[in-house]
């Protein structure tokens, strides 16, 4: 059957197949150039359509001219000295009259290639340009949410950063809360599964824990380990500290977490950004043991990463480690994760957006 007519896609990431094979065949191509091409910067990350030489030079020529592979634009690079790269990537507005919207994407190298030269990167990706749930603690959600990305705008941030490294796996991690823009993530999710190959023990999802979104994903049993942000056992201090949830009870987050593992067969990893003189006390860490004993689950640390206009602090030297020690001597798998890239601010809480 002949492709129904399309508009002319803004990119080449942006077309769906369809849409792609319809302008290939109108320009002269033929119908099965749209996979050569996809496999092309999908799957082999070719970027540049002279060097996709399975297609037709004539083709190639057209190509470069009409149809970019990306739609956003990378607008800012930076470099830190542990070499992670974070990303400034700048996406048009989806009318004419919307505002362009930046966000950031992290390029986090192995610690040691030397050791395990097959160790690809991390790449840290954005869900959202901005965040609605504007933590007191977080540069992302400084100006509130500006909008959803686009499925293709994810994939790009993919695509973008393995052509800086091989990647060993992601964490969808970075501005935004992922859960708020499911469906487009997850049509990003499938795309990086399947036509890049990032397989989904590899993929990691981020979020504050709505319950009633994690039951009804649950039976789904969506491909990607899951990370709830909890960041610390008191109800009134989460109700602060992440306000958006104010009000949901962490026992309802937890139980979520208990079904997830459930349904799923994938244990939750609980996200607990160590906030020096906050929530980083042996009282904390003797009530979150008691809040998690005996559940499948681990616990990642977080020493939290300063932002220069947020009222919050690095824990003191030590501290994260009284605090790991205290969980794992009661029985709980507990693992600090120190961030990299500070002083490129590209660390975990420090990415925001800018308009
Ligand atoms: S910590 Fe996560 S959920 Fe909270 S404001 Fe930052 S990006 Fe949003």
């Amino acid at each position: 059957m002949a492709d129904a007519p399309s508009s002319v896609p803004r990119s080449l990431l942006e077309a769906d197949q369809a849409t792609l094979r319809a302008f290939i065949v109108a320009r002269g191509g033929k119908a099965f150039h749209a996979k050569v091409l996809r496999r092309a910067v999908l799957e082999r990350g070719v970027l540049d359509y002279e060097h996709i030489t399975d297609l037709p030079a004539g083709l190639r020529a057209i190509l470069s001219e009409e149809l970019p592979i990306f739609s956003g634009r990378l607008v800012d690079e930076l470099t830190a000295t542990d070499g992670t790269h974070k990303l400034l990537i700048e996406f048009p507005g989806r009318t004419d009259r919307d505002k362009p919207v930046s966000v950031e994407t992290v390029h986090i190298p192995p610690i040691r290639p030397d050791r395990d030269p097959n160790k690809g990167a991390t790449l840290c990706v954005s869900s959202q340009a901005g965040c609605p749930v504007a933590c007191p603690f977080c540069a992302s959600g400084l100006l509130g949410l500006a909008r959803n990305l686009q499925a293709h705008e994810i994939v790009e941030q993919y695509v973008r950063g393995r052509a800086l490294g091989p990647l060993s796996r992601s964490v969808v991690m970075g501005i935004g809360e992922p859960l708020l823009n499911y469906t487009q993530l997850s049509t990003a999710l499938d795309t990086v599964r399947d036509e890049m190959g990032l397989g989904g023990r590899k993929l990691t999802v981020s979020t504050v824990g709505f319950p009633d979104r994690l039951r009804k994903l649950a039976p789904q049993r969506p491909r990607f380990q899951l990370a709830i942000s909890l960041h610390t056992p008191d109800q009134a201090q989460r109700d602060r500290l992440v306000p958006a949830m104010a009000g949901v009870p962490i026992e309802d987050i937890l139980a979520a977490g208990d079904d997830w593992f459930e349904q799923t067969g994938r244990e939750v990893t609980y996200e607990y950004v160590l906030l020096g003189g906050e929530n980083d006390s042996e009282g904390h860490a003797l009530r979150l043991l008691d809040r998690l004993r005996g559940r499948r689950c681990s616990v990642n640390l977080i020493p939290y990463n300063p932002t220069p206009e947020l009222p919050f602090y690095r824990p003191e030297s030590g501290a994260p480690e009284y605090f790991r020690d205290t969980l794992v001597e009661g029985g709980l798998t507990a693992t600090i994760r120190w961030s990299r890239g500070l002083e490129g601010s590209a660390a975990c809480g420090q990415l925001r957006l800018v308009r």
